[in-house]
């Protein structure tokens, strides 16, 4: 599993990590095992959210961390209507308690909400000072956010930004992407799959993928992801609790695309046009 540093932080982190989001409609048994294939497999990068299942994602993340916490480059999100300077340290310390650790590598404002950045800021510094975080970034911020962020935060720059990316949606290139290029800041590719909306394997698009993926004797998700996570700023999370799955995924690791290959998936999928608002899920 290639690692590599995550924005302008000293940790190198698996460019393919775990998602959770729904990973407790699994069941929790499935679901620890499933976490726990994926760490198996290098993807020693997990992304949750107080969010997710109302917290129940969050246990299941803890249980699966259970004795190899120290591996796991471990990330968690506050809601936007808790992200108040009291709120967000109330919220920290209690996914703290779900996960069953005493830090997170990296804690995220979810999206932008109600309460002011100047006051969700605030309390990451002090999460850091106290500890409790190593880093802090953002989610779902779009070229303008990010710089009413940083002119607030006088110029210091989030660890990274989670935005939606995938095949069906390249929004994000236009701008997102280079900015955060430009000032070292990790760019977090979530719903990598589109969720369900993968390209099928009789489309125009899936053709291309399906001659890549037999080339290289990989899966088409492995293929769209290894497009997805080719620059050096980006990593990737997808969801999966199938151990083949996980494999696949995994996969995309260590498969280098050849720049024809990406021309190929770029001309398949194309760009499209700078989005007015930046996508969300
Ligand atoms: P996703 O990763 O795009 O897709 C998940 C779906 O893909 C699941 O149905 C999964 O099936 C399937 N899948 C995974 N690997 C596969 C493979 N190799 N072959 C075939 N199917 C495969 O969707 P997502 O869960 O929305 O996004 C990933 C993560 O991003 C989330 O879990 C969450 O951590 C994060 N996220 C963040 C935000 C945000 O606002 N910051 C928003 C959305 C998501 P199985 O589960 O059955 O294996």
């Amino acid at each position: 599993m290639q690692r590599r540093s995550f924005g302008s932080l000293s940790a190198q982190v698996p460019v393919i990590g775990l998602g959770t989001w729904n990973i407790e409609k699994a069941g929790r048994s499935a679901a620890v095992t499933a976490l726990r294939t994926g760490l198996d497999l290098g993807m020693q990068h997990i992304d949750t959210a107080e969010m997710y299942g109302m917290g129940r994602a969050e246990e299941i993340v803890g249980q699966a961390i259970a004795m190899r916490r120290d591996r796991v480059f471990l990330v968690s999100k506050v809601l936007p209507e808790n992200a108040s300077r009291k709120g967000t340290i109330a919220a920290c310390e209690a996914s703290l308690t779900r996960l069953g650790t005493d830090h997170l590598d990296c804690y995220l404002l979810h999206w932008r909400g109600r309460h002011p950045l100047d006051a969700t800021f605030a309390a990451f510094e002090q999460l850091q000072r106290d500890g409790k975080i190593l880093s802090w970034g953002v989610s779902n911020f779009d070229v303008a956010d990010l710089e009413d962020f940083a002119r607030l935060t006088g110029g210091i720059m989030p660890a990274c930004n989670q935005v939606l990316y995938h095949l069906g949606v390249r929004g994000v290139e236009h701008a997102v992407i280079p900015w955060c290029e430009r000032r070292g800041v990790a760019v977090v590719a979530y719903s990598p799959f589109g969720q369900s909306n993968f390209p099928a394997p009789r489309s125009p698009g899936g053709r291309v993928l399906a001659r890549i993926a037999a080339a290289h004797k990989v899966s088409v998700r492995t293929v769209a992801l290894a497009f997805l996570t080719r620059r050096g700023s980006v990593f990737a999370i997808p969801k999966a609790v199938g151990a083949a799955h996980q494999t696949e995924n995994a996969a995309a690791g260590t498969l280098c695309l050849s720049d024809t290959e990406i021309g190929e998936i770029d001309v398949a999928f194309p760009l499209g046009p700078r989005p007015r608002t930046l996508p969300s899920i």
